[in-house]
């Protein structure tokens, strides 16, 4: 029975909120396996945008990891990440993050499309006129490039660009297929984010029919909450392992200094 929360963020973001004790008695009192902090990684050139913690932040979120390491001692194991943007041809500051800490994963997310972070309720008008086909094409390009980087161990949100449920007409299928081919090849595993149950598309990312692919092609399997609040930390969790056991996966993955193993999935009730 092993089921963690390996992304939350801290304030040092600047949308989140709690301290690292919060958050510790939070997953404790949630009853996951383990803690992970993942906050939205600095970005090159800054300022780069405004929900990021800086390079001249690092060092306080690597207290903020003591912090909670210091407070969970003996109770939850706290592991080390980030949640890192790819954008086409950051590779080099990817890997230069890479090498600050002894991070047990980096999750690799896409939230901007060129210069839009499309996810950003500030830019929400911009969907009135939006050519859907287009703009999820994109998207999934996009996010198949992430995953060919290699960079990441944990693939986050994988479909985000429903966030504020603008879907093409008919099938998706025909987004999802070659995403997780590409994904599959990559070896990084993926998340189910509870966040997107308390979104507009009312529904985890990544969609059910995303999920029975991945299964299918033994895609790696994460369970997330993406909490911004402590209040946040294990949400939906039993809802998210019905989904994953629905989908057909049996194992989620832990992670350790960036090497992973399988634990299984808890059963349905
Ligand atoms: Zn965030
Ligand atoms: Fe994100
Ligand atoms: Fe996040
Ligand atoms: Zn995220």
């Amino acid at each position: 029975m092993f089921v963690a929360d390996y992304h939350t963020h801290t304030p040092l973001c600047r949308h989140a909120e709690g301290t690292p004790e919060g958050y510790v008695d939070a997953a404790v009192a949630a009853g996951v396996a383990e803690f992970g902090i993942s906050d939205h990684a600095p970005q090159e050139p800054e300022p780069f945008d405004d929900w990021r913690m800086s390079v001249a932040d690092l060092p306080r979120y690597f207290d903020w990891i003591a912090r909670a390491r210091a407070h969970a001692s003996g109770r939850i194991a706290v592991k080390a990440g980030m949640e890192c943007d790819w954008l086409p041809g950051n590779e080099a500051w990817i890997e230069s993050l890479a090498d600050r800490y002894d991070w047990d994963y980096l999750i690799g997310s896409v939230h901007y499309l060129d210069k839009w972070d499309f996810d950003n309720p500030k830019w929400l008008g911009r969907w009135a006129d939006a050519d859907l086909d287009a703009l999820w094409s994109h998207y999934w390009e996009t996010y198949a490039a992430m995953a060919q980087t290699g960079l990441f161990d944990i693939l986050g949100h994988a479909d985000l660009v429903k966030k504020f449920a603008h879907l093409p007409e008919g099938d998706l299928t025909r987004y999802y297929e070659p995403a997780v081919v590409a994904i599959a090849a990559s070896g990084a595993a993926i998340e189910i984010n509870t966040a997107g149950w308390h979104k507009p598309c009312e529904e985890a990312y990544p969609a059910p029919a995303f999920l029975k692919l991945a299964a299918q092609a033994n895609v790696p399997l994460v369970i997330s909450s993406d909490a911004h609040t402590p209040r946040e930390v294990g949400r939906d969790f039993a809802r998210a392992i019905t989904l994953a056991r629905d989908a057909g996966f049996t194992e989620t993955v832990r992670f350790e200094k960036r090497s992973r193993s399988f634990m299984p999935l808890p059963e349905l009730p």
